[in-house]
């Protein structure tokens, strides 16, 4: 942690300006100089309860009132050791007992030092009952010396920030630690430029951040926040456009050749594009073809044909004399892709073979498990450019493997992909020239949590399906109610009966050894947690319990997952493509693309331990083909419980659009973009990509505008001081792309 020591915007060290209990206190919270602690918000505010005559109080209830020290008289305790203090007060109305106990002596001087007889304070606490004299009393109010004027009354009524604690600190310490930095508020840094504020109609930061830390009405904390938010946005957009105003000044191999292969695939293909697919398409060739790297979110509901878009783009590539390459997430999902393409291409993939198009390519598989001499044969294709396609996993960018000539990456699945990957591809490209980056996902987000999140990305989004997909009905099944788990595994030797397959999906293989760590399930508040797991609930286990099971006897069974070698794994999924196996189990391999348009059921067990987007992609491998799917999304946790709540909510939410907003209001935007991705948002402070996405709008239009006048904002040294704190707290090595 030692790079936070030194402030990039040069602000003022806060072991300077409080006392040490204070400055320790911000320090368990990273907080260490004035510019963050300014913008260290509170977690919420307390509105005092209304002031009140003493007429009018009753036990229970909390309540504020202006009042006048009428008596004070303290005496030792009988019972055990120390002191009652206890104070007469009165309003003019009535009056009441405010006691204290204490265990020393000086605690008692200080009480009576701050309470003289006729002082004012305003007294504040829940009304209490004192059996003994049967008379209402406060125990231990809050109390602070006021004036009786209207001035005093609004002070009295302000909202008292709450701040986030750890242990030993407490309220009061945070609270004088930033009430003496808004002292020195004239001395912050501002990133945002005043013209900017003006046009938005914010306060000045002074202003600002008084009304977030010592605010007077409510009204004043939500101004205060939405400067705090918006200066967020704005220094986030400003590194969004930064990088995109460096990929305009980087070449990039022009993907714009009319070539013969791209119009050969169109008449190849059985069915035709939709408007979505067309549309896409053009404004896609539209980036790759204007001699900048282009980095593009192709988003897209599972089945909504991303696949076939992303491939037309490709054979672009391969038309202008370029390489493309597709990138996936496992070996397995790597090879399908292979498949997939090399089926939907037939005599245009075969170049070098007899039955080849006279116009062919090579597409060419490139896996850690290949054997040495055909990855060798395939590493030279890739080299001298013979393979136009090559389809691999994320490792083939860490492999240092070689390109003849890179234009286009694919990648699939954009949640397991990081800035990092794409700064790596950024080198791939042929003689000082960047490739375009396509990252494709099936869990589209809202277009303000893109800009948020991802907006060095250019988001385009098919929003129809091809339509022929008989689509996917799901439903929550608890283990715990057993006549709908017999009723779950009927429905599944149903389908078996009616020549379908069945996948079921396990959070890990065995008792013993998780194969991925699977995704944190929630708690109540949506916070990451994961539950114990059943035991006998891996791959291993769940077989030989359905081998038992009489609803399934006779069935095939078979297991898959990340123990097995490459080759294990490949044939398994040849034995299910060819309709060789009954029921599936299997682990996560499975999640991504895995395509068997015979399988109509899917069975997810612990389904609460998967996030939004994998329950999502799971259930998008049923209902493929012409069989409608069903997914059973299985759970042991009880039907009352937020973890059932929030399964039954995916099971009824009606496509990735609707999901992808369930989980952001779910997780908040920390999760959007799987881990690697999420260096920058893994940081947001203040926003809430939903809430906030006028701000976020608003920022990216000023930001890109002051950018594009000023790209190495040489005239706003606080704005590039502020972008080099970003990235630094974001991640020294992940987010410098
Ligand atoms: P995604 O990658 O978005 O999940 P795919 O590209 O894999 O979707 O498409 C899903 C299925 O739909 C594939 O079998 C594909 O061949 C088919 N498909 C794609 N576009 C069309 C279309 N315009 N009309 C009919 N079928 C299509
Ligand atoms: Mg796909």
């Amino acid at each position: 942690m030692a790079r936070r020591q030194e402030s990039a915007r040069g602000s003022m060290p806060l072991s300077e300006l409080l006392v040490s209990k204070e400055s320790r206190a911000m320090a368990s919270f990273g907080v260490r100089d004035l510019d963050t602690m300014m913008r260290f918000a509170p977690r919420r505010y307390m509105v005092p309860a209304p002031l009140r005559s003493l007429r009018e109080i009753h036990q229970g209830e909390e309540v504020s009132a202006i009042v006048e020290v009428e008596s004070v008289r303290d005496r030792a305790m009988r019972s055990r050791h120390g002191f009652v203090l206890e104070v007469t007060v009165s309003d003019g109305t009535d009056s009441l007992p405010l006691t204290f106990f204490l265990t020393k002596q000086h605690q008692v001087q200080w009480h009576r030092g701050r309470l003289p007889i006729g002082a004012r304070i305003l007294v504040r606490g829940t009304v209490g009952y004192d059996g003994y004299r049967k008379a209402l009393q406060l125990t231990h109010p809050d109390y602070e010396p006021v004036e009786d004027t209207d001035e005093g009354r609004a002070w009295a009524q302000r909202p008292r920030p709450v701040y986030p604690l750890r242990q030993n600190i407490a309220q009061a310490t945070m609270r004088s630690a930033t009430e003496k930095g808004l002292e020195y508020a004239g001395s912050l840094s501002r990133p945002v430029p005043a013209e900017a504020l003006a046009r938005r109609g914010l306060s000045p930061l002074e202003e600002a951040v008084r009304r977030v830390h010592l605010p007077l009405t409510v009204e004043d904390t939500r101004r205060g926040m939405a400067h705090l938010r918006y200066e967020e946005a704005f220094v986030l957009q400003t590194i969004f456009a930064q990088r995109r105003a460096q990929d305009e000044r980087t070449p990039a191999p022009v993907l714009a050749a009319e070539g013969p292969l791209q119009g050969l695939f169109d008449e190849r293909l059985p069915f035709a594009l939709t408007d979505g697919q067309r549309e896409i398409g053009a404004k896609l060739e539209e980036r790759i073809g204007n001699g900048h790297p282009t980095s593009v979110l192709l988003q897209g509901d599972v089945g909504s044909g991303k696949t076939v878009v992303a491939l037309r783009a490709m054979l672009r590539a391969v038309d202008s004399g370029h390489q493309a390459v597709l990138l996936a997430p496992t070996e397995v999902l790597a090879e399908q892709h292979h498949r997939t393409l090399t089926t939907l291409l037939g005599e245009l993939s075969r170049a070098g073979q007899l039955d080849a198009h006279p116009e062919a390519t090579r597409v060419r598989l490139l896996t850690g498990s290949q054997r040495t001499a055909h990855r060798r044969e395939t590493l030279l294709d890739v080299t001298s450019g013979q393979a136009g396609i090559v389809v691999g996993t994320h490792a083939l960018l860490t492999e240092g493997v070689e390109f003849a000539s890179l234009g286009l990456a694919v990648i699939d699945e954009q949640h397991r992909f990081g800035v990092d990957h794409r700064r790596r591809l950024r080198a791939k490209g042929p003689s000082g020239q960047s490739p375009h980056v396509i990252v494709m996902t099936a869990t589209p987000i809202p277009r303000t949590a893109a800009l948020a999140t991802v907006g060095d990305l250019d988001v385009l989004t098919l929003r129809e399906s091809p339509g022929h997909r008989a689509g996917v009905s799901s439903f929550v099944v608890h283990e715990k109610v057993e006549s709908w788990v017999t009723r779950m595994w009927q429905r599944a030797a149903e389908e078996i009966a009616a020549g379908r397959q069945v996948f079921v999906v396990c959070a890990r293989i065995d008792e013993e050894e998780a194969d991925a760590p699977a995704p944190p399930a929630l708690d109540e508040e949506g916070r990451e947690k994961a539950p114990p797991l059943e035991p006998a609930r891996g791959v291993l286990q769940t077989v030989r319990r359905l081998a038992e099971r009489p609803e399934l006897a006779g069935a095939r069974l078979a297991v898959l997952h990340g123990r097995l070698s490459g080759e294990e794994k490949q044939e398994v999924m040849e034995r299910m493509g060819r309709g060789e196996i009954d029921l599936l189990v299997s682990t996560t391999v499975i999640e991504v693309g895995v395509d068997v348009p015979n399988a109509s059921v899917m069975v997810i067990l612990d389904a609460e331990r998967f996030g939004v987007s994998q329950l999502h992609q799971l259930r998008g491998r049923v209902g493929r083909g012409e069989h409608a799917g069903i997914a059973f999304l299985d759970t042991s946790a009880e039907p009352d419980q937020a973890h059932s709540q929030h399964l039954q909510r995916i099971a009824e939410a009606p496509d990735g659009f609707a999901l992808a907003e369930l989980d952001l209001r779910r997780r908040g935007a920390g999760d959007l973009v799987g881990e690697e991705q999420s260096g920058l948002q893994r940081t947001l402070k203040h926003l809430d990509v939903l809430r906030d996405a006028r701000a976020i709008e608003q920022a990216r239009e000023d930001a890109f505008a002051v950018v594009a006048a000023d790209p190495e904002l040489t005239a706003h040294p606080a704005l590039a001081g502020a972008v080099e704190e970003r990235l630094r707290d974001a991640d020294p090595d992940v987010e410098r792309s």
